[in-house]
């Protein structure tokens, strides 16, 4: 896709540093980590986001992810992993180019785990319905 960033570095256009290439996907460094080692995982051919990629490929990236996450954690740039995707603008995606971040953590590395909040009386057996049916 032709105003894809994402696009862009996979063919070469724009530089990334590469950790890991085959023939559908690639991984780099994310050029703004949460710590050293973020890295960005993502099927070569455009998709915006999990409701249009493939089940196969996404699977396939799943996969590389895990292997990325261990490798984080083999060389000790990590002692745990966060690993997310961001889906559309209200998730906060800003490239619209399907990836998986594998985000290295630290023990006290600041960040923190999102704010839950509380259901109102009988809410959550009628938002879990609400899925159930849309299954
Ligand atoms: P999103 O919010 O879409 O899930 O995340 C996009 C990620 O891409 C951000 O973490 C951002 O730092 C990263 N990013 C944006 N532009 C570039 C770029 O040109 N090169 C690299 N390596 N990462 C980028
Ligand atoms: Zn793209």
């Amino acid at each position: 896709m032709t105003d894809c960033i994402f696009c862009k570095i996979i063919e070469g256009k724009i530089p990334s540093i590469k950790v890991f290439e085959n023939e559908k996907i690639i991984a780099f460094l994310d050029i703004s980590p949460v710590n050293p080692g973020h890295v960005l995982v993502m099927p070569k051919k455009h998709f915006k986001n999990i409701f249009d990629v493939p089940e196969d490929l996404l699977c396939e990236t799943v996969k590389i992810s895990k292997k990325i996450a261990s490798s984080l954690i083999k060389a000790k740039l990590a002692q745990g992993i966060n690993i997310g995707i961001n889906n559309e603008l209200a998730a906060g995606q800003l490239v619209m180019h399907l990836h998986v971040h594998v985000m290295p953590r630290l023990e006290n590395d600041g960040f923190k785990h999102w704010q839950g909040k509380a259901y109102p009386k009988d809410q959550a057996e009628k938002i879990a319905d609400e899925i159930r049916k849309a299954l």
